[in-house]
């Protein structure tokens, strides 16, 4: 049963709509652009790596809810680093549309309501091929929320890796998260490069997995996924049991993804490998309501 108070009080937390909304981008006192949420705070928080025509600036001050504005300043031309949000998301069901069995399982395609909030970025190094970087936290977090189309499945638990850890909570979580990854990514080619236009959330060690359009409205992306699922966690399979790196947490060709809002922390490939393995053999699964408190992963 949902919890409507808690709902309703993570709804007054997080009251900014990005529907039809957009940032101005100023350049000395001129307009030079304008971004549209929710991937504008992704790419214009402040101090923010911002391209734009092939240039890279700086972005010196976001006035955001408030007047939403960006104010860009320049950047050396030899400046190593681009940045990547760091991002939290929680997806509440609004309406399902329909179900169906991909392998043993069961996958719906729904309507979802997206909470995001970023929080703080990375600093990259330009060229590196390992995603992952020093973490800056914000001084005011940036939250906004819209509603979207996507699917839900759970993954089975990876019984066998669990039961070899010591922490058995970050390998089941790491393990889903890995899964979440691999799937986005590794469906490009089935699902005909719609990819970029997906987000992803798992959530903590439920096995539950969200796979959405990051178009406001849903553009049809996630729906590609949900009718050739079956293809799409076989391509799956192969990547993380192909790829011949010795990371426990796998590497920028299996398991890590350029969208993660996680910094590429929490990734278990070989947990993602049987949990994988167990859809592949059949095991059945049914999706679950989300529990109060569990930790999203993106
Ligand atoms: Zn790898
Ligand atoms: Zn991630």
């Amino acid at each position: 049963v949902p919890n409507y108070d808690k709902i309703k009080t993570i709804l007054e937390d997080y009251s900014i709509r990005g529907i039809g909304k957009s940032i101005e981008i100023f350049f000395h006192s001129k307009k030079v652009g304008e971004r549209t949420l929710p991937i504008g705070l992704e790419e214009l928080h402040p101090a923010a790596v911002y391209f734009l025509a092939g240039t890279r600036y700086k972005v010196k001050k976001l006035g955001y809810p408030e007047n939403m504005t960006a104010k860009l300043e320049y950047l050396p031309k030899d400046y190593p680093y681009y940045t990547k949000a760091l991002t939290e998301e929680w997806p509440t069901v609004e309406t399902i549309f329909e179900k169906r069995q991909a392998n043993g399982i069961e996958v719906t395609s729904c309507k979802l309501h997206i909470q995001k909030r970023v929080y703080g970025y990375v600093n990259l190094e330009i060229g590196q091929e390992v995603a992952q970087g020093q973490k800056v936290i914000l001084e005011r977090p940036l939250d906004y929320d819209f509603i979207t189309k996507g699917i839900v499945f759970k993954a089975p638990r990876p019984l066998q890796e669990i039961g070899r850890s010591e922490n058995e909570e970050y390998v089941e979580a790491s393990g889903y998260h890995a899964t979440e990854h691999v799937v986005i990514e590794g469906s490009n080619m089935i699902t005909g490069g719609v990819s970029q236009d997906l987000g992803g959330i798992s959530l903590d060690t439920s096995g539950l997995i969200f796979v959405y359009d990051s178009a406001i409205g849903g553009n049809g992306a996630s729906k590609a996924l949900y009718d050739r699922l079956e293809k799409a966690f076989e391509r799956s399979l192969d990547i993380v049991r192909e790829c011949p790196c010795q990371s426990e947490a796998g590497c920028p060709r299996c398991t890590f993804s350029y969208r993660c809002g996680n910094n590429n922390e929490y990734l278990h490939k070989i947990a993602a490998r049987e949990i994988l393995q167990r859809i592949f053999d059949g095991e059945k699964t049914e999706v679950t309501e989300p529990v109060e408190g569990d930790k999203p992963l993106v």
